[in-house]
């Protein structure tokens, strides 16, 4: 006899049938199933706060939430609502359907109508049961949320209390959400929390508080990255330095509030100006720098032009008309010939920009152009009849 009849022979014997039914009985196999239930839940929770912990952006967070809900779940839509700055109210909404990105329209400006009710219970919340309490919600923000149908409200807590919700719809496949399930999403939720918090202190640790660009411990870590790399790689990629033009007069005439106002403006203008890739930062009070990366001088050149051009042209919103401001630049380019560190590399920036101060402001100059370029640039820029000031080592 073989071990597969051996064991068939087992579990018919009468006595394994009649334990087999008093366990039954008893319900021994419906807490075993529970429990492998459990370890299963446990094990996609797991899962789910290691692929959330091992993102870097926002974006990238919230998308592995997404997939982790979605595959469990399957809801209708998932929306994330979140205050992505401590010290300010406004709120980032994201909002998913079928684990893509899509728009929807929630007209909610803060979370702070939603903080008195997740405050008293910070748990997920049928819906139904949320409108139901909420009496002093915006009729208006109400009457979208009731087109919107989510069937479950999640708050996301922080040290700080409430500092954002999620919505998620209706399951597309069955119906209603067990205390398991809730237990579950409540669960993901911290992580996701966790995880977002995290990114919020490495953004604050690499970001300039005033203006949302790069701050120069970061810059000063890429630039030195960027020089191995274009050694490395035999690459090119520029750098530009600028400053404002007669700040100090600007700030004596209209006061510190209006010039930090042109400040904010100038790092939107230059945020605008820019591809992805490319690293804006604050050098420092009213100077800020620019890593091109993969580009070289006469492509560095037009990107310093359009900006200086775009300055010349930004409307400051102030109490009254403020201006208009302009920047003086300094460009430097560097490739794997050059033997240079990042000292050295700003050093030359600082040059042309110094050059530009002193011929007349409101221009850019390019370190080391060399007759070529001056050549080459002449030629290929009729439209603009400004030649660049060279800087020569
Ligand atoms: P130049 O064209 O030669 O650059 O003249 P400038 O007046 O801009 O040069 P200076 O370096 O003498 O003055 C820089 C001024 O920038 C001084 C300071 O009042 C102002 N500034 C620096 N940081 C800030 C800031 O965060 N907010 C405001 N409002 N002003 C700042
Ligand atoms: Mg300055
Ligand atoms: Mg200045």
């Amino acid at each position: 006899m073989n071990a597969e009849i051996d064991n068939l022979d087992f579990i018919s014997s009468p006595k394994v049938v009649e334990n087999y039914k008093f366990l039954d009985e008893i319900g021994v196999f419906k807490h075993i199933e529970r429990l492998n239930k459990e370890l299963l839940d446990c094990s996609n929770l797991l899962s789910g706060a290691v692929d959330i912990f091992n993102k870097i952006s926002i974006t990238e967070i919230l998308d592995a939430a997404v997939w982790k809900i979605s595959d469990r779940f399957l809801p209708s839509f998932i929306t994330f609502l979140w205050k992505p700055h401590q010290n300010r109210n406004d709120v980032t909404i994201k909002s998913y359907k079928n684990y893509k990105p899509v728009d929807i329209n929630l007209p909610v400006q803060t979370i702070a109508p939603f903080i008195p009710f997740f405050t008293r219970f910070p748990k997920p919340v049928a819906y139904e049961i949320f409108e139901f309490q909420e009496k002093n919600l915006d009729p208006v923000i109400l009457d979208r949320l009731k087109e919107l149908d989510p069937e479950l409200l999640i708050p996301i807590m922080g040290p700080f209390g409430l500092y954002g919700i999620v919505l998620i719809g209706r399951k597309m496949i069955s119906k209603g959400y067990t205390p398991d399930e809730l237990f579950f999403l409540e669960q993901l939720m911290s992580f996701l929390s966790q995880a977002v918090q995290n990114n919020l202190h490495y953004e604050h640790s690499v970001r300039d508080v005033k203006t949302g660009l790069y701050n120069h411990g970061y810059f000063l870590t890429r630039l030195s990255e960027e020089i191995a790399r274009t050694k490395r790689e035999d690459a090119v990629s520029s750098l530009l330095v600028m400053d404002v033009d007669k700040f100090k007069i600007f700030n004596d005439t209209y006061g510190h509030l209006a010039g930090d106002r042109v400040l904010e403006s100038l790092a939107l203008t230059i945020k605008q100006s820019l591809r992805t890739g490319d690293i804006p930062s604050r050098f420092g009070g009213e100077e800020f720098t620019i890593l091109l990366i993969n580009t070289p001088r006469q492509t560095a050149w037009l990107v310093a032009e359009r900006l200086r051009k775009s300055v010349e042209e930004m409307k400051v919103p102030w109490e009254i008309p403020l201006p208009q401001v302009t920047i003086s630049l300094g460009l430097v380019s560097f490739d794997s010939k050059m033997d240079t560190n990042a000292d050295e590399i700003i050093s030359r920036a600082d040059e042309a920009l110094y050059k530009s101060k002193e011929n007349g402001r409101n221009r850019t100059s390019i370190w080391g152009g060399g007759l070529l370029f001056r050549i080459q640039h002449s030629r290929e820029n009729t439209e603009d009849k400004q030649d660049p000031d060279i800087v020569t080592a």
